[in-house]
């Protein structure tokens, strides 16, 4: 018997389809690990071929070289312009609208080494990684025309990257997508019912129950959602209520990092090299300081396809309980 659970910060269902049970070896992927070399020559990202990617906009040095750098990215989804006082206009065609693809579309290089992974990243370059994206979000928060600032990282050819030197991305658009507009809706209708945030609910739930917990510090949680949508769905929130990623202390930057860094060596340990997105959702920046809502990370695993039922409707079969996945996460 199949069971379905609604996701108590969005209201959508997600249908547990568990009649095999699934041991953490049915997931197991065997993409190729990367190439075991530092550099690459022909690799625009790595050391020494810096002038093969546009002018950067970012960096942060040490031990005599750089360690992270943020530039555009040389094919933009939107580009930028120069003039800072300027509006994006809307434009009627018919019974349709467009506007101009004005936006930024960022690359954060997170190492000159070719084969470094989020796991082998020391604590400290990680956190260093984290504050470059916390920068890079307040930059671009200054423009009043950049309504959502979305940072994501793709792993893997299912995850849709190509590049595999270890880089996330950055994109700022001019307008609010209806998936974070109707997040933004129900934690604020949530609030709205009961006076408190939905996530800061589901956090002191979690953390009492411990079924779904897969690793906590001081300043981060981190949990398989109730209606975890694919296998391996994994949430990290700050335990402190933050609405705008923004908002993080740069004193806990290093818990956040510390998170990071345990749970992809769990999910290494599960599940071999997998292909992976991970994504920052948050409120849009001129939702700083809002009580309904709460930035956090997503992982979602590509162990699975998304097949025609899931595009056409929106709503994900899962094969696997979160508390299975928590399960086998926290004994790793
Ligand atoms: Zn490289
Ligand atoms: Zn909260």
């Amino acid at each position: 018997m199949s069971i379905i659970r609604q996701d108590l910060s969005t209201k959508d269902w997600t249908i547990f389809a568990v009649e095999r049970s699934k041991r953490p070896k049915d997931f197991k992927q065997d993409s190729p690990d990367k190439k075991d070399t530092t550099h690459l020559d022909d690799c625009p990202f790595c050391k020494g071929n810096e002038n093969k990617t546009p002018k950067e906009l970012f960096r942060i040095s040490g031990n005599g070289s750089w360690l992270i750098r943020v530039v555009p990215n040389k094919y933009p989804a939107l580009n930028p312009r120069q003039e800072l006082n300027y509006s994006v206009g809307r434009h009627i065609s018919g019974p349709y609208l467009n506007m101009e693809g004005i936006g930024s579309h960022e690359v954060i290089i997170e190492s000159p080494r070719h084969n470094d992974t989020i796991r082998s990243l020391d604590l400290g370059h990680l956190e260093k990684v984290l504050f470059t994206y916390k920068q890079r979000y307040k930059e671009l928060s200054k423009n009043e025309n950049y309504q959502l600032i979305i940072i994501f990282r793709n792993h893997g050819a299912r995850a849709g990257t190509s590049l595999e030197h270890p880089h996330s991305q950055l994109i700022a658009t001019p307008f609010v997508t209806s998936y974070i507009r109707n997040k933004l809706y129900e934690a604020q209708r949530y609030f709205d019912d009961f006076g408190k945030c939905v996530y800061c609910e589901m956090i002191n739930y979690e953390k009492r129950a411990k079924k779904r917990l897969v690793y906590e510090n001081d300043k981060f949680i981190s949990f398989c959602p109730y209606a975890a949508v694919v296998p391996y769905h994994i949430i990290i929130l700050p335990k402190d209520h933050q609405s705008c990623f923004s908002e993080i202390e740069d004193s806990d930057i290093k818990y956040f990092a510390d998170s990071l860094k345990k749970i992809f060596t769990k999910l290494h340990k599960l599940l071999g090299n997998f292909d992976y997105n991970y994504v920052i959702d948050s409120a849009p920046p001129d939702k700083f300081g809002e009580k309904h809502y709460h930035w956090h990370l997503e992982i979602l695993p590509r162990l699975t396809t998304r097949a025609g039922f899931e595009i056409g409707s929106g709503v994900y079969i899962n094969t696997i309980l979160p508390e299975d996945c928590a399960g086998y996460l926290r004994e790793n």
